[in-house]
């Protein structure tokens, strides 16, 4: 089959349009039209686009490509919760993204690199390595692909958006934030930043970086310890970022931005669940004004680790609550497909091949 050299066009910003060959001399208006139609009505042809002039539909379809991912295994876990895609990526490799159905909306999961250089011991995904980064378009795919299916099921409404999925979202600035930028943004999907949460390890430089964006989202710090001896074990990235480092630039955030932040606390048996902790825990909490996210760590194939026990992950919430702004413990979803926190892994394997 003959390789589509075509420029993908998904991914741009109405804006940033104005780069491209062929768009460069159009006005403003007219790079709109041609992003609502791609991002709001999910037009896959330019072909229907009948209010641009003929000529342009057809330079435009010559030029460039409105191709998204397409999608190797769609599966469902047994109680219809959650719904787990598998991209393949024009390069063979493949990334994975998540849909969990919740009582008032969506919330979709998706990546931001295929693998991950953090090896966090906790995630599957961190034994993977980093293989590469995605681009906005491979980002978006994985949104309007999920975005397109609920609509086709008749749920047309607004979801949640979380860069939790495989890769560290920060360590690939430049397409995550071009990708929020489309996705938040009027002229883009229009979800809006209080609907969009980026997850990081807490890479602090980053972090304040992202604080200047005029379209910050909500911030999640996967912190999952409280004192840096277990936290390095548990997260290498922390001999660099040590937590009080990351607090400092997680408050700071909050403060320039004004926008929720929540610390993210991966439960495990004998390791992170003492009593202490959970005071340390509250008095991070309070310092940095931030919500804080308990999740029983889901054990999986090949990690030793296990997670607190049902008794002791509700013992640990009780003994924050008095102390600790909002705290959740939050339920696991799609365990049985593999597609719940930290177990996103693609083992290596040609793409396409099924099980
Ligand atoms: S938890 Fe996130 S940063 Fe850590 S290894 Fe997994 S994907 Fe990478």
């Amino acid at each position: 089959m003959q390789e589509d050299t075509r420029i993908r066009l998904i991914g741009w910003h109405p804006d940033q349009m104005r780069a491209l060959p062929v768009l460069e001399d159009e006005p403003n208006f007219r790079l709109r039209q041609i992003a609502a139609w791609i991002y709001r009505r999910g037009a896959t042809e330019f072909a229907v686009m009948t209010d641009l002039p003929a000529a342009l539909r057809k330079e435009l379809s010559r030029r460039y490509s409105l191709d998204l991912l397409p999608v190797a295994r769609d599966l469902r876990s047994c109680d219809g919760s959650t719904r787990k895609l598998l991209f393949s990526l024009v390069d063979g490799l493949a990334i994975e993204a998540v849909q969990m159905h919740e009582p008032r909306r969506d919330t979709v999961c998706v990546s931001t690199q295929v693998g991950c250089a953090y090896r966090c011991r906790f995630c599957a995904t961190g034994r993977m390595g980093l293989k590469r980064n995605l681009t906005a378009h491979e980002i978006l795919s994985q949104v309007l692909v999920v975005r397109d299916g609920r609509r086709a099921a008749g749920s047309p409404g607004h979801f949640n958006l979380v860069f939790m999925g495989m890769g560290e979202p920060l360590a690939n600035y430049e397409a995550v934030t071009a990708a929020i930028r489309v996705l938040g943004d009027d002229y883009g999907l229009g979800i809006g930043r209080r609907r969009i949460t980026v997850s990081t390890v807490g890479l602090a430089p980053q972090i304040r970086r992202l604080a200047g964006e005029p379209f910050a989202p909500r911030l999640a710090l996967s912190l999952n310890a409280t004192r840096d001896q277990t936290r390095s074990h548990l997260m290498p990235v922390n001999r660099r970022y040590p937590i009080r480092e990351v607090l400092a630039a997680l408050a700071e955030y909050r403060a320039r931005t004004g926008q929720r932040t929540t610390l993210e606390y991966v439960l495990l048996a004998g390791i992170n669940d003492a009593p202490e902790d959970a005071r340390r825990l509250s008095r991070f909490a309070r310092d940095c004004d931030c919500t804080v996210n308990l999740i029983v760590f889901n054990d999986h194939r090949g990690n030793a680790l296990r997670g607190s026990g049902p008794a002791s992950a509700e013992a640990f919430r009780g003994a924050m609550l008095p102390h600790a702004p909002t705290v959740t413990l939050r339920q696991s979803k799609g365990q049985d497909i593999q597609a719940a926190c930290g177990q996103l892994c693609i083992e290596a394997r040609p793409t396409g091949s099924e099980e």
